[in-house]
């Protein structure tokens, strides 16, 4: 035993999902034909998924923002968990990655409540400030590029009401991000962000090291 965070061997990550992964058949479907992609490490885990949509059950969100669907896994994974009048605006640039997600979208009987809207995200962000929808999104997901994780977050926190949850995907960028030898743009636009998190008075923090690490962040 240990005080800190356990490192997780293949035999007990595996252990982990044989006891707690419910990860519905379209989900698993979905996750397989990703899989089959070059770009699949863009998508989450399913045990990340089910963390996730535990979460939007927990804090009764029914209206949700994601920034970058990819194929559409975690937009899934959260629909399934809103209330029947519950809805998801998820922004992405790529036309070619959303429309994998759209089939299983309408499978699981969630498409109605997803809003996918094409484009640079920043500018839709911008667009739902413009139309009056400050304070009005219960939970957020950022997991685009990470150059622009600072501009989503700041958007993000002005569309989400106080006491809504802010989540943001790849904190931990496989470890780089602790690894003074990587200087690259996008760990230094992680660090930066990580590090502006750390003393944000705006929000109570917990950085959770699932997937590849995901920070927790309820707006005060
Ligand atoms: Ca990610």
């Amino acid at each position: 035993m240990s005080s800190r965070t356990i490192v997780l061997n293949d035999a007990l990550y595996e252990y982990l999902l044989s006891v707690s992964l419910r990860e519905p058949g379209v989900l698993g479907r979905l996750r397989e034909e990703t899989a089959k992609m070059p770009e699949h490490n863009m998508q989450i885990s399913p045990e990340q998924g089910q963390f996730m949509a535990l979460l939007v059950e927990l804090t009764g969100a029914s209206k949700c923002l994601e920034v970058g669907t990819f194929t559409g896994y975690s937009a899934l994974a959260v629909a399934l968990a809103l209330p029947e009048d519950g809805t998801l605006v998820t922004c992405d640039i790529s036309e070619e990655f959303t429309s994998r997600a759209k089939p299983y979208w309408r499978e699981a009987g969630v498409a109605g409540k997803i809003d996918l809207r094409l484009g640079p995200a920043l500018e839709t962000l911008d667009a739902l400030i413009a139309d009056g929808e400050s304070g009005a999104f219960d939970f957020a997901f950022i997991d685009a590029d990470k150059v622009n994780y600072q501009g989503y977050f700041q958007r993000a926190l002005d569309l989400i009401r106080p006491g809504g949850l802010i989540l943001v995907d790849n904190v931990l960028w496989s470890g780089a991000v602790a690894d003074p030898a990587r200087g690259d743009e996008d760990t230094e636009a992680i660090r930066a962000f990580n590090q502006a998190r750390a003393g944000d008075p705006r929000i109570s923090l917990s950085l959770v090291p699932i997937g590849d690490g995901l920070t927790l962040a309820r707006k005060r």
